[in-house]
């Protein structure tokens, strides 16, 4: 049986184990979830989280060398950035077209529920964009800091390509070092329907359904747009710009969705999606090596359709109507806010206080979606991968004819 099946599986199975126990045996879910669910997920999460500097490490070295002339890298980074920007301002129109047509929220939700949601002050701009340059690499390695490891790579992988023979030897360890990441994690990926199983049970015995069934209109708004941009825009994009077939993209790509499905991490599913891309889909390495970690890192597309969604949602229950003015706002935090932001799970929400206040909404209105958001959070994961994946696959076409005249 294939892997995207055993996850699939594991995934109901997991949804029943969690819906039992929340329905007729609440009090042995406690020690259920704290003994098997959680560490059954968290062994799994670490287990792929472990890889994940290192493999971006060495894929943005080795990607950035394998492109050879800076004129190249600056190409494939302007249509990667390009790409991931325009995607994201299309997903908000349409999250924004859905809620404002289905009008999810109504006057006075707010109240029953308690607002206990702190916001955080959004950086500025000038910080952020600045904070990619990292005054210490190996701290930015070692606490994780990904636009900062990204800039640091980049400029070790154009060295490699610009002293060539000197550094031959670098150059094959960072080879090296990269299969043996890809290596570990086709063994970690043995543990992903376990995982799998375990972290879905473990959210929705935490959840159950009466929790599901308030928030349904705001959550049939939230799937409807991320089912509408998958596939609208990622199949177009697949078809007329990567020539490629869009079953055949979703097909091939399934097992990377399901696992950012559980484990709701851009990042940690970086490594499976970067291989998946790699192996099934036939991007090479160097550019699936440069755009799926940048995108992981910058590229949520997803998210920024669940804060669209919240946007009008809590403006309605509060009653407070959104102007244009107000919309376009949200579109130019959301995009921004995600550059800054990694990919793992929650920091939608987080994103969320920050375009709720660039528009005057009360970030109190948090408390209401806050508690769908996990099930939200590993539909929205599965998208944003899927976009860094679409854009390898656009990315890589687009180079395919130069290349072949290159390595001639
Ligand atoms: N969990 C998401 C990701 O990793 C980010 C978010 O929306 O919270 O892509």
């Amino acid at each position: 049986m294939g892997l995207t099946k055993k996850i699939i599986i594991a995934l109901i199975l997991g949804v029943a184990v969690g819906l039992g126990f929340n329905l007729f045996a609440p009090g042995a879910f406690v020690p259920l979830d704290t003994y098997v669910l959680t560490p059954l997920g968290q062994i799994f999460l670490k287990l792929i989280t472990m890889l994940v500097v290192p493999l971006v490490f060495f894929s943005i070295v080795l990607g950035t060398a394998g492109m050879g002339d800076t004129k190249k890298l600056g190409r494939i980074g302007i249509k990667t950035v390009g790409f991931y920007l325009i995607s994201t301002v299309v997903a908000l129109c349409i999250a924004f077209g859905v809620a404002l047509a289905i009008q999810p929220g109504q006057e006075g939700l707010m109240g029953t529920e308690e607002a206990n949601f702190e916001a955080t002050e959004p950086p500025p701009v000038m910080e952020t964009l600045l904070n990619i340059i990292p005054t210490n690499p190996i701290d930015a390695l070692a606490t994780g800091q990904m636009l900062q490891i990204i800039f640091f790579a980049i400029f070790v992988g154009f060295a490699l390509a610009h002293l060539g023979e000197k550094t031959s030897g670098m150059y094959k360890l960072m080879e090296q070092g990269n299969e043996i990441m890809m290596f570990l994690v086709t063994i970690a990926m043995k543990l992903a329907p376990y995982g799998a199983f375990g972290l879905i049970a473990s959210a929705i015995g935490k959840l159950g359904l009466d929790a599901l069934s308030s928030m349904a209109m705001y959550m049939l708004c939230v799937v409807l747009a991320l089912i509408l941009h998958v596939t609208v825009v990622y199949s177009g994009v697949v078809y007329a710009l990567g020539k490629m077939n869009p079953l055949h993209f979703f097909k091939n790509f399934a097992p990377a969705m399901t696992v950012a499905f559980s484990t709701s991490s851009s990042n940690a599913t970086l490594p499976l999606s970067m291989k998946t891309a790699q192996d099934k889909l036939g991007v090479s390495k160097p550019v699936s090596g440069f755009v799926q970690p940048l995108g992981a890192t910058i590229n949520m597309d997803g998210t920024a359709i669940m804060q669209a969604v919240a946007t009008v949602f809590i403006a309605q229950v509060f009653a407070e109507p959104l102007s244009v003015g107000a919309l376009v706002t949200v579109v130019l935090t959301a995009t921004l806010a995600s550059i800054g932001t990694a990919g793992v799970p929650g920091v939608g929400m987080i994103m969320l206080a920050m375009v709720l206040q660039s528009v005057g909404l009360p970030v109190e209105g948090i408390a209401l979606v806050l508690a769908v958001d996990r099930i939200l959070d590993m539909l929205r994961t599965a998208v944003n991968i899927t976009g860094d994946a679409a854009c390898a696959v656009f990315v890589d076409r687009s180079e395919g004819e130069k290349d072949k005249v290159e390595t001639a």
